[in-house]
């Protein structure tokens, strides 16, 4: 049996690598192809979502220096894995009713993305009128 020596723990098969070797590629591949991985995961939640994934990395647009949302919010891909940054490029559907496709997808900040969701303009003016209400009292 073949041992990997940086993590005493057995190759896998066909590899010449143990499991934590492949998982530290893994993470590698992702900081050197953010928007790789980025589309990954879209496809993932698409495919679960019953959404129509037609995106390639050509047809993908540039992730803007920041935010067309907030545009205080400079966009940069985080490192580590895990949990979503406010500033992490978030790819957001411009028509709810169609697919990740070519033509209806832009990159806003995760956080107008996670505030954003699928809320309606009447949602949102009734959040905002909220929001505006509450804060005056207290103010
Ligand atoms: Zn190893």
């Amino acid at each position: 049996m073949k041992h990997c020596r940086k993590h005493r723990l057995p190759f896998l098969k066909r590899h010449r690598k143990c499991m934590k070797c492949i998982r530290e590629q893994f993470v590698l591949w992702r900081e050197r192809n953010p928007e790789k991985a980025a589309l990954q995961g879209i496809r993932q939640r698409a495919k679960r979502c019953g959404l129509t994934y037609a995106l390639t990395t050509e047809s993908l647009p540039k992730v803007p220096k920041v935010c067309p949302v907030f545009p205080w919010i400079k966009l940069k891909w985080h490192k580590h894995e895990g949990r979503q940054q406010d500033d992490s490029p978030s790819l957001d559907r411009l028509r709810n009713d169609r697919g990740y496709e070519p033509g209806n997808v832009r990159w806003i900040s995760w956080r107008a993305n996670s505030l954003k969701k699928n809320a309606s303009i009447r949602e949102l003016s009734a959040l905002f009128r909220d929001a505006k209400k509450v804060r005056s009292l207290h103010d």
